[in-house]
């Protein structure tokens, strides 16, 4: 016999917590045996239980048989159900966040400002996606006042599906890009895509946080109806002194606070963020802590010295909007020797040849002392660069850092996840 979800969601409140790892079960959990593209993980559920699991949620009759198991008819689906369940039983705000780039930033960021005075949830690290979110929703416990959601996409529906999922009551977007454009089709389709947040909110009478600059943003709020509307900036005004090497801004009263990100982009994010916490209640200071006391983290626009190199370490992702945002920002820097390592950007379907020819062509106009190139899309930005070094992947590129140390450089390391160009760190040295 199938359980009922009622059933599922009281055996996960009686739970400790959720697990779809083996490797990682904590007594007590409530084990999720998923199906993935090259594995089963019907298979793993009695060793779930042998390790500690309370339970396991299994879609397999096959193993049906075994004590402790509650057999649905598909694992994926049940989680994204109790999720929702879940959610509905939560009386907090959740503030659910979507964007072609800077989506962690800016989540990372609402959270420390959110902190300073509340009990606030925010998605662990990149849990972004259908997965990832319901695992989100289900590590919110009891003493959280208010939470925040990110939410990635690679093709319409995704959005959808999540915010059904998370049932945000506020939400933002942090921008419209080139990312993911193979699985969307086209601008007009991540528009599309990503809109799918503001469409629930409309529907739902949610609150938008909108950036301050009219763009593509501003269009799609447009083109929807909404009770409430918060503009950045206009909530707690803010002015840009220095975005280099990183963005210092000053307050209404004329103080400075200075950020621990580069780039005017995340003047952006920042400027999201105070909105945020600002329309929750905070205090102007408290506001300003929250972005002052954020460092970032995990080779996403995080500045390191290593040996004499300053290296801007921003090899957690790329795509054409955010690449030619950091390339312009490192360009604009005065330090100097300037060198650029660039990898892949993927997912770009058959624009990728384009992208990356265009991408070459704003590399060759900034003018950089070295340019250094690895992965094989990036063979199509080499006609505007004659002089660059290429690299089919990172391996050869250790090697000729190797045999060619930098010294004394200031040097923008950026590349798509899957090229792990945060490898050349001990090569820098
Ligand atoms: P993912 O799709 O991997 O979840 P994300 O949207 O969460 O990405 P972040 O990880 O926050 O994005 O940032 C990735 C990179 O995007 C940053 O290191 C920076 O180069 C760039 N970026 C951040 N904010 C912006 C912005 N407002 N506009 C353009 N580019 C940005
Ligand atoms: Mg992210």
């Amino acid at each position: 016999m199938k359980t009922s979800n009622v059933t599922l969601l009281e055996r996960f409140l009686q739970s400790t917590g959720i697990s779809t790892d083996t490797r990682k079960i904590v007594l007590g959990n409530l084990f999720f045996a998923l199906k993935g593209p090259n594995f089963n993980a019907n298979s793993l559920a009695e060793e779930a239980l042998a390790k500690g699991a309370a339970y396991a949620v299994i879609d397999d009759e096959a193993y049906a048989h075994i004590p402790k198991t509650l057999l649905v008819e598909d694992g994926l689906k049940a989680l994204q159900d109790l999720a929702r369940l879940y959610r509905q039983s939560l009386q907090i705000p959740i503030i659910g966040l979507t964007g072609s780039n800077g989506k962690t930033t800016t989540k990372e960021l609402l959270f420390s400002v959110l902190s300073q005075k509340f009990h606030c949830f925010a998605t662990s690290g990149n849990l972004n996606n259908h997965i990832g979110v319901p695992l989100s929703i289900l590590s919110i416990q009891a003493q959280h006042e208010i939470a925040v959601i990110e939410m990635g996409a690679n093709k319409q529906g995704d959005i959808k599906e999540l915010v059904e999922i998370a049932l945000p009551t506020h939400g933002l977007i942090t921008n419209i890009g080139k990312a993911h454009l193979e699985g969307f089709g086209g601008i007009e389709g991540i528009k599309k895509g990503k809109g799918e947040l503001f469409d629930f909110l409309s529907h739902h009478q949610g609150t938008v946080f909108l950036p301050k600059d009219k763009n593509v943003v501003h269009e799609m709020h447009a083109a929807r109806k909404f009770l409430h509307t918060v503009i950045a900036n206009e909530a707690l005004y803010t002015e840009l002194v220095e975005a280099k090497p990183t963005v210092v801004y000053r307050t209404q009263l004329g103080e400075e606070v200075k950020s621990h990100l580069p780039g005017i982009y995340n003047f952006e994010n920042i400027q999201m963020a105070l909105a945020v916490g600002k329309y929750f209640g905070l205090s102007d200071e408290q506001c300003h802590e929250g972005i002052r006391s954020y460092v970032p983290n995990n080779h996403r626009s995080q500045f390191i010295h290593i040996g004499s190199n300053q290296v801007l370490m921003d090899a957690y992702n790329a795509n054409p909007s955010s690449m030619a945002a950091a390339i312009q920002h490192f360009a604009e820097t005065e330090n100097n020797p300037k060198i650029v390592i660039l990898g892949d950007m993927f997912e770009l379907g058959d624009a990728s040849a384009e992208e990356h020819a265009s991408l070459g062509a704003l590399i060759a106009q900034l003018g950089f002392e070295k340019v250094l190139l690895v992965g094989k899309h990036m063979q199509h930005a080499l006609a505007h660069l004659p002089r660059a070094f290429y690299f089919p992947d990172k391996f050869g590129l250790h090697v000729w850092l190797q045999d060619h140390p930098i010294r004394d450089s200031y040097l923008l390391v950026k590349g798509s996840r899957g090229i792990s160009l945060e490898s050349v760190l001990p090569f820098l040295e």
